[in-house]
């Protein structure tokens, strides 16, 4: 559902970081892709070993179709790579395989913030498809509680993205941690890791920024409707 009024432009600021972020991410992967480690260990086990090394052994690692779809999936405690990513030992590949691999070691640590996702997102996901239609339709109908209760929606939404800004930093600090540590890979391999992985944190930064601007948006046209 799209609303134009001047409130619209509060979101460009958010749009602007996000395309940004995304863009950013695209051309530290495009190019880390091509740089080769010199041990030239796949990514997938690097992640392996990264898993071992930390008792973490339990957790699978496969490969999944797309373009850096990788995630790893505390349900099952697989951790699936892009097709970019599996079986490649670029400098992408391995910082994004230790990355997913720091999600599966904060499971296994029980890292509060990554429990506490895990729990809202489905919920979540929900209502935030949700909150807007509920909030046009309290806006109609020029009834507050229904308007009230579409702001609750996003805002839960607004705090799931906040959440997630400290698990993708602890997932990324852990990865350049353990990738430093192991003692396999130069220090301007590192430093490509680090682009890579700063680049991804960024995007994170945008999506909360955006989430939180469409919630001022949410307000302002209630308080609009006042006058
Ligand atoms: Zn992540």
């Amino acid at each position: 559902m799209f609303y134009y009024d001047w409130t619209i432009i509060l979101l460009i600021p958010g749009l602007i970081l996000s395309l940004w972020a995304q863009g950013r991410v695209k051309s530290a992967y495009s190019k880390y892709s091509k740089v080769f480690t010199q041990r030239g260990l796949p990514a997938q086990d690097v992640a392996g070993m990264m898993l071992d090394s930390q008792g973490a052994g339990n957790v699978t690692v496969t490969s999944t179709q797309g373009t850096l779809t990788d995630h790893f999936d505390p349900a099952t405690d697989t951790l699936r790579l892009s097709q970019g990513v599996y079986g490649s030992s670029s400098v992408a590949a391995v910082g994004i395989a230790a990355h997913e691999a720091g999600h599966a070691l904060q499971k296994q640590d029980g890292y509060a913030p990554l429990n506490l996702r895990t729990v809202m997102v489905p919920t979540v996901n929900i209502g935030s498809r949700l909150a807007w239609p509920i909030f046009v339709a309290g806006m109609i109908f020029s009834w507050r509680p229904l308007m009230y209760a579409g702001i609750g929606l996003f805002a839960l939404a607004v705090l799931l993205s906040l959440i997630t800004l400290p698990v993708e930093f602890d997932a990324s600090r852990r990865a350049k941690a353990l990738l430093a540590d192991s003692g396999y890979f130069t220090q301007e391999e590192l430093t490509g890791v680090n682009k890579v992985l700063n680049a991804a944190a960024l995007t994170y930064v945008a999506s909360f920024l955006s989430a939180l601007l469409s919630l001022l948006r949410l307000l302002l046209l209630t308080q609009r409707r006042r006058r």
